[in-house]
């Protein structure tokens, strides 16, 4: 399929309908959950800095909440549709309840090019947001966080506008805060340490441990950067990473066989996770072609950038040595290329459980905003890793006992924790 044909709600309802053909629900429990339960589509009339109007169109969309309060960040995107705040909605859904914390699946977004506006534009369109939405969200309700091009400062603004609407100070109606301002420790390496304590787990199943494998990675972003640092510190060798180069507009690979040095490299990389590929070189580095990455003789693969990079096109690139794709990106393999590397005996951890880490630190998030308290770093990581470590070994048993992959069990988990949910609560 094209890539402008791929529609990800339809991607979504397929992938459901085969874990309800295997779970074999009824079909009212296959209808509810095969779309968001509400649904809200608004506009946002904003007075620009020139003294003209414009109307932004924004949604949110609670996919399911029977096991908590909705959960989802808000995106800001100039394509944004329906369609995709369908799919994510739901995606949230699957996630959180395959790593079990209290929280149901939503996603809100606004269609909006949010770079092409000034900072006090960017602050009255967040008040707008929330202006719209104000008696459908809350601590105890539905709870926003950042995702694509919103960040904290963006949330602050809509807490803000929450608190002045309700009257009431209430820091858990939403995540993503500073820290200093409500925000969590930790929630910085959260995603990213959580692949690696995943990958840990998974390792420790094979008779092996991160110490003596051999990494490449695809992104040098928030999620690729925290792993490849915990994977490094647990004695494992980076081998290469790659990033998007946005001056000269292409990808590259940045390699070091005996092993790359993280800081070094951080240290070589702006905040959108793009390696001055200038000074890499200088420092040693082998400056290879952006997709080489996936075709590095080593022991696991990372993708932790894009979707849709591992297809049935390069399976065949991908090195005999490689024993396991720790999906820490969103989608990152194809449905198609999933029964290859399969064949080749290639063990897939699927996206919802390895990059969970994200959304549990959210949670702890608001677990300290509500109770207005605060928790170290060590103490948020420290509850991060058994959180993460038994989720993974819950999907391992069960994919064990099931004779499914982990993505198959992975999804069995979640949908039968959310049905169960629904069915328990009486609605269904
Ligand atoms: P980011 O924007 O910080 O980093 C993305 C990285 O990918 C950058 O290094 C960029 O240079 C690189 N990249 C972009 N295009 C590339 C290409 N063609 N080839 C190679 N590298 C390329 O994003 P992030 O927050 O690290 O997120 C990465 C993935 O993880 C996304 O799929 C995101 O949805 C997912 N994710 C992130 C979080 C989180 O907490 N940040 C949580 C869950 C899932």
């Amino acid at each position: 399929m094209a890539k402008t044909d791929y529609n990800p709600f339809q991607a979504a309802r397929q992938q459901f309908s085969e874990v309800a053909d295997r779970l074999n629900l009824g079909p009212a429990m296959r209808d509810y959950l095969s779309a968001p339960k509400q649904e809200i589509h608004f506009a946002i009339p904003l007075t620009m800095d020139d003294g003209t109007t414009r109307v932004f169109r924004a949604f949110r969309m609670i996919h399911n909440d029977a096991r908590g309060p909705g959960k989802g960040g808000i995106r800001f995107h100039p394509e944004e549709t329906a369609d995709t705040v369908r799919a994510l909605s739901m995606w949230m859904t699957w996630k959180c309840a395959v790593v079990n914390i209290p929280l149901g699946g939503a996603k809100g977004g606004i269609v909006c090019d949010i770079r092409a506006l000034s900072p006090t534009e960017q602050e009255r369109l967040c008040r707008g947001y929330v202006r719209g939405l104000y008696t459908r969200v809350g601590p105890n309700v539905d709870v926003p966080a950042p995702d694509m091009m919103s960040n904290a400062q963006h949330m602050i603004w809509m807490l803000d506008e929450y608190e002045a609407l309700t009257g009431q100070h209430q820091p858990g109606m939403i995540t993503g805060k500073p820290v200093g301002l409500g925000g969590s420790e930790g929630r910085t390496e959260a995603t990213g340490y959580g692949v690696i304590y995943v990958l840990t787990e998974l390792l420790g199943t094979m008779g092996r441990e991160v110490a003596g494998t051999t990494a490449s990675i695809q992104g040098f972003g928030k999620v690729a950067q925290y792993a490849a640092l915990k994977f490094a510190a647990l004695g494992g060798l980076v081998v290469a990473v790659s990033c998007w180069n946005a001056a000269d507009r292409c990808s590259y690979t940045v390699r070091r066989s005996e092993g790359c040095d993280i800081e070094e490299l951080a240290g070589m990389t702006d905040s959108y996770g793009s390696i001055d590929t200038k000074q890499a070189a200088a420092a040693g580095y082998e400056i290879l072609p952006g997709d080489d990455w996936i075709s590095q003789d080593v022991d696991i693969l990372i993708p932790a950038a894009l979707e849709n990079q591992i297809t049935v096109d390069n399976v065949a690139r991908i090195s005999d040595r490689v024993k396991v794709i720790c999906e820490a990106a969103n989608g990152p393999t194809s449905p198609a290329a999933d029964p290859l590397l399969a064949e080749r005996g290639i063990t897939v951890v699927p996206d919802f459980l390895v990059n969970a880490g994200g959304v549990s630190c959210s949670y702890f998030e608001q677990v300290q905003s509500n109770t207005n308290h605060f928790w170290t770093k060590e103490e948020v990581l420290g509850k991060l890793e058994p959180l993460m470590t038994s989720a993974f070994r819950s999907v391992y048993k069960l994919a064990t006992e099931r004779g499914i992959s982990l993505r198959q069990a992975a999804y069995d988990i979640a949908v039968e924790r959310v049905a169960n949910a629904v069915h328990m609560r009486g609605w269904i």
